[in-house]
């Protein structure tokens, strides 16, 4: 182990010092004004270090971390894709990192007319009438979507309608919001292809049902094709439809969900448009409903007036607020200055090159990898792990021995429907080179598999970290230094 590999605690020295405080420019008076209890006695136990130690710990130990901006990132149904730094300059921009949002609006006019314009760039490329950008992230926007149905069915005195549908193959965070929404959840199958079996659906359509939740394409990335008639079956039975957008990635200007007879989605602008992710946020998850919704979309809503201007509004019928104001204005700014770089004709080419990509991978993996659905897929595909198992290495052996080879591993073991799932979307920003170069390392892993299985099963051998013991590291997380020392004593 390299000295700065160590961690901060141990690169303490008694009396090091790196930054120094401001004086406390108030004195004593300062002091009085906090509340005694709240005064610390006792001086904090912090590392004692340069700055220069500082600097080399972190910068060592962020080349030790995987990033899209480190290597490829081809998990499945995270959208990994490559996020523009010009975007980030410009959500750091003073004028609109430093307003607040209880400023008058007449001082911050620019801030609301670009969540104006980024909600009706949304609702264009979806086909909705109007998005909230309030929520936070993908499943809070499920939450979200997921109330604008309850209180469209209570508006009308619906109050059987109570249960949601969810194919067995959707991403778990959608029976999750159903049932934090306090709705109930009922599960329909999928097909072998992952498209919703519509002999078992049609049994489960009633007049208690608030509506059926979805994703087109599918989690395993073959586009649903009866979605016109799923759509009439629910809206004939009382029904809305709800789509998980959070993979809107291979639609972008080419199709829009609010036209497959949609009624409510969520869009996950931490995948699509130029916000990275995987570190656990900031993210937006904007929710777009049709017209006869839209009055229930969460407070506050942005307006223009007649002059032009815009204002902040409260409905009556909507619900409540869903986050501190109008949520993580960053990462709007990132999408707003995303989709005009991009442009409309940018706009088109994001799916159809994630799709190719993807399409590319697989047919060119396919004699070394089971591939249980054959045919056109869209940004994403799974694998059922190797063709050739008779070795014994898995899914999970795959995926770490592909970090040695400086690759960040597919999703793995989703969807469930499988039992070795290996789920790959390469996304539309990596260049033919990079795919390649996957592609033989794949290929690689594949033949080691075969003739030496034991360094597979013994993946990642490279990594700072080797295999680790997740169940304990979740039941028994050791989250600071003083719980690392005691549990070592
Ligand atoms: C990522 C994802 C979500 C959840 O998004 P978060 O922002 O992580 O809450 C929901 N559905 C699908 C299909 C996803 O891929």
């Amino acid at each position: 182990m390299k000295y700065y590999d160590k961690l901060i605690f141990e690169l303490s020295r008694p009396g090091r010092v790196g930054y120094e405080l401001p004086k406390n420019e108030f004195g004593t008076d300062g002091e009085k004004q906090i509340p005694s209890d709240l005064l610390r006695s006792q001086p904090l136990d912090l590392p004692e270090v340069s700055e220069l130690d500082v600097v080399r710990h972190y910068t060592n130990l962020s080349n030790k971390n995987f990033g899209v901006d480190t290597g490829f990132y081809p998990l499945g149904s995270c959208t990994m894709k490559y996020n523009p730094k010009i975007n980030e300059e410009v959500a750091a921009m003073p004028q609109f990192a430093d307003i607040h949002p209880l400023q008058d609006p007449d001082t911050v006019q620019g801030a609301l007319e670009l969540y104006w314009n980024l909600q009706n760039a949304l609702a264009k490329l979806a086909g909705f009438a109007e998005f909230t950008l309030n929520p936070y992230a993908g499943a809070h926007g499920e939450l979200t979507g997921l109330m604008v149905m309850r209180s469209y069915h209570m508006s009308r005195g619906d109050h059987k309608r109570k249960k949601v549908i969810v194919p067995d193959s959707a991403h778990g965070t959608n029976p999750a919001s159903a049932m934090v929404a306090g709705l109930e959840v009922v599960e329909v199958k999928s097909r072998p292809n992952g498209s919703i079996d519509i002999e078992d659906l049609k049994p489960l359509l009633n007049d208690e049902v608030a509506g059926i939740m979805m994703t087109n394409p599918n989690t395993l990335g073959m586009f649903e094709t009866e979605i016109m008639e799923i759509a009439k079956l629910v809206h004939d039975a009382g029904g809305l439809l709800y789509y998980d957008g959070a993979n809107f990635n291979p639609l972008l200007g080419k199709v829009r969900p609010g036209d497959m007879g949609f009624d409510i989605m969520h869009i996950n602008l931490h995948k699509t448009f130029s916000t990275p992710h995987g570190g656990g946020g900031p993210g937006s998850g904007p929710v777009g409903v049709a017209e006869h919704l839209v009055k229930f979309l969460p407070n506050p809503h942005v307006k223009k007036d007649a002059e032009g201007r815009f204002y902040v509004e409260n409905g009556d019928e909507a619900l409540g607020s869903v986050s501190t104001f109008f949520g993580n204005f960053g990462v709007m700014m990132k999408a707003y200055a995303y989709i005009l770089s991009l442009g409309k004709e940018g706009i088109r080419k994001v799916g159809p090159m994630a799709t190719l990509n993807a399409n590319y991978i697989k047919e060119s993996l396919k004699d070394d990898y089971l591939l249980p659905i054959d045919g056109v897929c869209k940004h994403e595909f799974v694998f059922d792990g190797l063709k050739d198992k008779s070795t014994g290495v898995t899914t999970l052996n795959v995926a770490k021995r592909l970090l040695d080879y400086g690759f960040h591993a597919p999703t793995i073991y989703f969807p469930l429907l499988f039992h070795e799932s290996m789920m790959i979307e390469p996304t539309e920003t990596e260049s033919l080179e990079t795919l390649d170069e996957f592609i033989d390392v794949m290929h690689k892993v594949a033949k080691e598999a075969r003739e030496t299985p034991d360094e597979v099963k013994n993946a990642p051998l490279t990594t700072i970290v080797r295999k680790l013991d997740e169940t304990t590291a979740a039941k028994n997380p050791v989250l600071n230094y003083k719980a690392l020392k005691e549990s070592n004593n």
